[in-house]
């Protein structure tokens, strides 16, 4: 415990004069702490598309095929997909659901037949799809003078609903309307933020938020990025003609901290479960997370250079502190069990949870608490509180300790991975590392420097 990191905003009382003096200036953004958003781990599994990262083709070569999605009491229609605002003939009308539109009346308007729309609405796999109608919608319907031939409703970026006639009567399926999956990548290098970074650098909020937690296991967004620290993100955008419908997944990505690198490539097992892997086949997870405040209600963009560090004043206790709007989840840094949950003196509305290895964290001067109780089983990343300043506080933050054997240590130094790390297997690992090499690849690509082509990570 003699040695803590430089610049790390530090309250322990028993830290050593040496160390103390040893602290290079803080710098003025980094003593705010509080910064930047951070959804929890779980959302990262969530979000994923499933895409597979095996197989990453260079970047003009990423448009998929389109496979119809067929009821299963359906024909196949063998029809492509044909979802598109242009080139239109004569015969075929596109309308946009309006606010309280109903087929009805927009089958009325264009003089279509009243009786197909009654047909179409007797097929089963159509029925919900034709009423449950949302604004906005495009609705493609090929007629010849008024009785239609096709119908295509969009249910959304990648479905569409399509009727089409038959000799006698009408038949439905889902189809996958066609998107191209395009890979792009881009690099910045933090002065103020991570967030203006990521501005300046092109990438949206919510990639850099991603980006975060695939390495929230070992750097602490809050109180450990640096101004000089880089990145550089991998990650797939999605397109249908032409038109970028949103960011997708990161498919690798690179975290500069202090001088230290960290890489990450997505990869899919073959039970079809995502997670990040570093070059040698290592999940990014951990038993613990660095920072255990959900950042993602805290402004994205705010100024990390105009927080006031008037916070992180308390002295004589034995924690870290992390400044925080009132209300920011405060999150469980591991899997475990609460032990305690209550008000506690100075410390106000606390929580401490037991895990393994003889572990306890504890949370304190909480607003109030999240759905827990005593004994409740809580995973890692699950909100358990939210920031405030009960007991003494002098402003909103969250005090956080970490204890081994009931001796504290700092949760900013201690090695906090008291589980074996969970390295792919073999099959696995092969497939990996066959898949993310190119992604290694384009990382070094989009790196201004070749610096650290030699680190090892
Ligand atoms: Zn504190």
């Amino acid at each position: 415990m003699g040695s803590f990191p430089s610049g790390i905003r530090h309250d322990y009382k028993d830290a050593p004069p040496a160390a103390a003096a040893k602290r290079l200036p803080r710098w003025p953004w980094l003593a705010a702490g509080v910064t930047m958003p951070l959804i929890a781990a779980v959302v990262l599994i969530l979000v994923s598309t499933g895409s597979e990262t095996a197989a990453v083709p260079e970047i003009d070569d990423l448009s998929r095929a389109a496979d119809p999605v067929v009821f299963a009491n359906t024909p196949q229609t063998g029809f492509e997909p044909r979802i598109s605002d242009r080139d239109l003939s004569g015969d075929e009308i596109r309308m946009i659901v309006g606010r309280g539109d109903s087929l009805g009346q927009m089958f009325r308007r264009h003089d279509l037949s009243l009786g197909d729309l009654d047909e179409m609405v007797e097929l089963s796999d159509a029925a919900y799809y034709l009423r449950m109608l949302n604004p906005g919608n495009e609705i493609i319907v090929a007629h010849q003078e008024g009785r239609v031939q096709s119908f295509e409703r969009e249910i959304d970026d990648f479905k569409a609903l399509r009727i089409v006639r038959t000799s006698d009567s009408f038949s439905a399926a889902l189809i996958e309307r066609p998107v191209e999956n395009r890979v792009v990548g881009a690099h910045g290098i933090i002065e103020r933020s991570l967030f203006l970074a990521a501005q300046d650098a092109g990438i949206a909020d919510p990639v850099i938020m991603k980006m975060a937690e695939i390495f929230q296991w070992d750097i602490d967004f809050l109180k450990d990025v640096r101004a000089g620290d880089e990145f550089t993100v991998i990650y797939e955008e999605i397109w249908r003609e032409g038109e970028k419908l949103k960011d997708g997944v990161i498919l690798a990505a690179e975290f500069m901290n202090k001088g230290t690198p960290y890489r990450a490539a997505r990869h899919t097992d073959r039970d079809g479960v995502v997670d990040y892997f570093t070059p040698e086949g290592r999940s990014v997870r951990k038993a613990f997370i660095r920072a255990p405040v959900d950042f993602t209600r805290i402004s994205s963009t705010f100024d990390l250079a105009r927080r006031h560090p008037v916070l992180n004043t308390i002295r004589a206790h034995r924690g870290v502190d992390y400044a925080a709007p009132t209300g920011t989840p405060v999150r469980a840094a591991g899997d475990g069990t609460v032990n305690f949950r209550g008000a506690r003196n100075g410390f106000g509305n606390t929580v401490v949870v037991e895990h393994g290895g003889r572990i306890t964290t504890l949370y304190a001067h909480l607003s109030r608490f999240g759905d827990i109780r005593v004994g409740s089983r809580v995973q890692q990343g699950q909100t358990i509180g939210y920031v405030g300043m009960t007991g003494l506080a002098t402003g909103p933050h969250l005090h956080y300790e970490y204890q081994v054997n009931g001796v504290h240590r700092d949760p900013q130094t201690a090695v906090l991975a008291s589980s074996e790390p969970v390295y792919l297997a073999d099959e696995d690992l092969v497939a990996f590392q066959t898949a993310a090499a190119s992604l290694w690849l384009q990382l070094d690509r989009h790196r201004p420097t070749q610096l650290r082509a030699t680190a090892t990570y």
